[in-house]
């Protein structure tokens, strides 16, 4: 290129992030309009070339063109691998021209796209005054415009940029790499190996075991609770059913009507907020909250004095001793109300009813939701046996043999199990593999030591600990250029939700960093990056865990049922499962590679907790009818 001696670009950093770009021209004289055609096409060629070599060009703008510094040095201030953003096509001929019509592009005879990362949509163009009356930097501003209309790129002027920029950049590149090293330490933490999730798949598997054994059930950290769920629904079941889901974050009243012959099920539902002060107040006052919903619904329906079936999907650890018996063992996931542990939820609902004495209601079944999205998915599949939460919570539920289950008198056939295997670890057995992070995320919970699992693999939980490193990653001066802010230290300001928004492949580094700003966090563009990273390290080895639960429990029951190969699905409801972006993929492909003989089918619940609970109740009354007429 006959012209670029002329020009020196060189990576700028200000004292404290090094974000900004410059390119400096050191043209004293006259720089012709043929000439800034000539460099253009020298700059964005080479821009090119990186680009699709490094297949992110963040920040290759300014190195391309500085022929005095080794590009060794350079790639360290190439930001990590984001993902594929969507391409530009680089245009120019003769004069450039708006990038829309097709044109030849520049340099080639075929168009050429580029992964050019969107942040250049921060980047800050600088240039050196060149002869005043020559009108480059409108020129420059008006084709950097036409290139990146979608780009909104500032232009500074420097002062003395070439000297200060060249020895700025090995200082920053070295700074940068020694910053990158310390951010991938915090991240190698979440990065599980293959052998370390089959040896959570083999601890998950030995304490399935101790929660089905009579002498390791009540000290076991997964519990096992039967759930006196033995029939599936055959396809008969029918009528009109009320159904309760409480256990997350909504509260909801269905009605559900079940059409015989399968898949026809109508529900009407609605949602009632549980008031904190009510999910942390007493008993009484939860379950006369209950019912007055109850109430309210029925009226809302025009049902007032029906007396209907009713199931009840109460989402927290039971002890079971029938169908429609349940005592609570502990509340989790943020519940909290007195005088209920240790007593029967279906007699506290009863009593409720009672003392509002304004209907009456035939509560069948207290279930599980694990239970009931397995239920559901049932109803259409038969090869559904396992049920699976990822939302508020963790749990899985699935059918054991009766031979098993030595808690429950009986041999013949098979009864569900709800594994609760969000406590799993309560012993320490994975202290192993949990973080600082996960410390401090318990620490801070309603119930410090307890659901060590779900504490690292639910969404209650996940936002908490991307938190946690953002606050350690700053202490650190990786991020938010060191300052902790106000927002950052209030607890549960990082819901899971944006985890999902910011892995969004969809989503540009600008629209992070905008989400970030919402949040009250004022970020850079290098800290939308590496917080985009921690959000993946976080929900990847959710899902990675949770598939190591799953391999555990479907390698149970091909091994119990002593086939070579075992063909089953799984139920799954939550919202982490549904909207995140690529948990549900990561779960999948971590089954399947630490449950090889397994082919293991997710089957999205839709809406396990109040069609599967109404599907117990019916299957209940149906086996209820049965012993009547024997
Ligand atoms: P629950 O488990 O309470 O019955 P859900 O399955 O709807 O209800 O899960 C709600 C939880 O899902 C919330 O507590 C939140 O942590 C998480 N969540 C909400 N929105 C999203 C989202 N967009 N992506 C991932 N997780 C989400
Ligand atoms: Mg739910």
């Amino acid at each position: 290129m006959c012209s670029h001696h002329y020009l020196r670009t060189s990576l700028f950093s200000g004292p404290v992030r090094c974000s900004r770009l410059l390119v400096h021209f050191a043209s004293p004289g006259q720089f012709s309009k043929k000439l800034w055609q000539i460099y253009l096409k020298y700059l964005l060629g080479t821009i090119q070339t990186l680009a699709l070599q490094t297949q992110k060009a963040n920040f290759c703008f300014g190195h391309t063109c500085s022929p005095s510094v080794p590009s060794s040095t350079l790639v360290a201030l190439v930001p990590p691998p984001v993902s594929p953003l969507p391409p530009i096509v680089w245009q120019l001929k003769g004069r450039t021209q708006p990038s829309k019509a097709p044109q030849e592009p520049h340099s080639t005879a075929t168009p050429v796209s580029v992964p050019v990362g969107q942040a250049w949509a921060f980047m800050t163009v600088a240039y050196f005054a060149i002869a005043p009356a020559f009108r480059y930097p409108k020129r420059l501003h008006k084709v950097v415009r036409r290139l990146v209309p979608n780009c909104d790129v500032r232009f500074l002027l420097s002062e003395s940029g070439s000297t200060k920029g060249a020895a700025m950049v090995t200082a920053v590149a070295s700074r940068v790499q020694a910053q990158r090293k310390q951010i991938d330490k915090v991240l190698a933490l979440f990065q599980l190996t293959r052998e370390q999730l089959e040896d959570v798949r083999g601890k998950m598997r030995a304490e399935f075991e101790y929660g089905l054994k009579k002498d390791t059930h009540l000290t076991a950290t997964v519990k096992m609770l039967p759930t006196y769920v033995c029939g599936m629904p055959d396809g008969t079941e029918k009528g009109k059913f009320l159904a309760l889901d409480l256990g997350g974050t909504n509260f909801r009243v269905l009605l559900v009507k079940i059409r015989s012959g399968r898949r026809s099920v109508r529900m009407y539902n609605k949602i009632f907020a549980i008031p904190l002060e009510i999910m942390q107040g007493t008993g009484e006052e939860l379950f006369d909250h209950i019912v007055q919903c109850i109430a309210d619904f029925l009226d809302y329906m025009g049902l007032k004095g029906a007396q209907l079936p009713l199931g009840f999907t109460f989402s927290f650890p039971c002890r079971q001793t029938s169908i429609d018996k349940g005592t609570l063992i502990e509340w989790t996931k943020g519940f909290k109300a007195t005088d209920c542990e240790g007593e029967d939820m279906v007699d506290m609902l009863r009593e409720a009813i009672k003392r509002r004495n304004e209907f009456d209601l035939d509560i069948v079944a207290v279930v599980n939701d694990t239970v009931g999205t397995m239920m559901t998915c049932g109803h259409e599949d038969p090869n559904c046996e396992i049920g699976l939460i990822a939302g508020t919570g963790s749990n899985m539920c699935y059918m054991e043999e009766m031979r098993n289950i030595e808690l429950v008198e009986g041999d013949e056939g098979k009864m569900c199990i709800n594994t609760e295997w969000g406590g799993f670890g309560d012993n320490g057995c994975i202290d192993d593999i949990r973080t600082q992070y996960d410390k401090k995320v318990d620490e801070g919970s309603l119930n410090p030591g307890k659901q060590r699992y779900e504490k690292m693999t639910s969404g209650m939980y996940l936002g908490e600990i991307v938190r946690q490193i953002l606050i350690d990653l700053t202490k650190q001066g990786l991020l938010f250029r060191g300052q902790i802010s106000e927002r950052l230290r209030t607890r549960g300001i990082f819901e899971t939700k944006f985890l999902s928004q910011i892995e969004s492949d969809r989503l540009a580094l600008l629209q992070v960093r905008r989400i970030l700003q919402q949040l009250g966090l004022d970020s850079t563009c290098e800290d939308s990056i590496v917080v985009k990273e921690v959000c993946g390290a976080v929900s990847r080895r959710a899902a990675q865990l949770c598939g190591a639960g799953l391999a555990a429990v479907v390698e149970k029951r091909r091994e119990d049922q002593g086939l070579e190969y075992l063909k089953i699905t799984v139920g799954v409801d939550g919202t982490l499962y549904k909207l995140h972006p690529h948990f549900s993929r990561i779960l999948q492909e971590t089954v399947k590679e630490l449950a090889p003989r397994c082919d293991v089918t997710l089957m999205l619940s839709e809406d396990g907790s109040g069609k599967g609970a109404a599907l117990i109740t019916a299957v209940a009354k149906r086996l209820q009818q049965a012993q009547k007429e024997n």
